[in-house]
């Protein structure tokens, strides 16, 4: 699977809860986590992908066990403070830092069905948080800190000229 990169609408965009986890989701979450793995990412989200559907695929410790697939995932509790640089598959060569909280509790499904009660720190509740912003259309360069974001416009205007380029047929 291609990753989408900014600033692809389907990126702003808020994605739909899934109602029925049919095979074609566990095809699809499957496929996303060969994606991020080939791409060494920690986490994915279907937007990235070009499906605006409330699916996750995470993997922080790239161990490939364990559950890695979470369907309409949300954050029921977070706390704490922590600041830290941070990357994004669909804005490659950006790193910014981003204020996020230490602790998150999130609920989601996994492809059987279940729901998941998760607590999450450090890293992996960093990921969580940005995932769970993907399918919100919520984006990392947002949540910059200001001296971060000013760092990386000239990068992030690149991206908004190659598409508008692309959709112009140009280049
Ligand atoms: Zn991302």
């Amino acid at each position: 699977m291609e990753i989408i990169t900014y600033p692809d609408p389907i990126l702003m965009r808020k994605a739909v809860p899934i109602e029925e986890i049919d095979n074609k989701i566990c095809q699809i979450a499957q496929e996303m986590l060969d994606t991020m793995y080939d791409a060494c990412g920690l986490g994915l989200a279907a937007p990235q992908i070009g499906l605006s559907k409330r699916l996750v695929v995470i993997d922080v410790t790239g161990e490939k066990t364990g559950e890695r697939v979470f369907i309409n995932p949300q954050i029921i509790e977070e706390r704490g403070e922590a600041i830290e640089e941070e990357g994004c598959l669909s804005f490659p060569g950006v790193m910014g830092k981003v204020i996020r909280s230490q602790y998150v509790t999130v609920t989601a499904y996994n492809l059987e069905g279940e729901k998941l009660k998760i607590e999450a720190e450090g890293l992996l509740s960093r990921v969580w948080q940005h995932e769970i912003d993907h399918i919100n259309g919520r984006l990392f360069i947002e949540m910059m800190t200001p001296a971060s974001r000013i760092a990386n416009n000239q990068k992030i205007k690149e991206f908004e000229l190659a598409y508008q380029n692309s959709r112009a047929g140009v280049g």
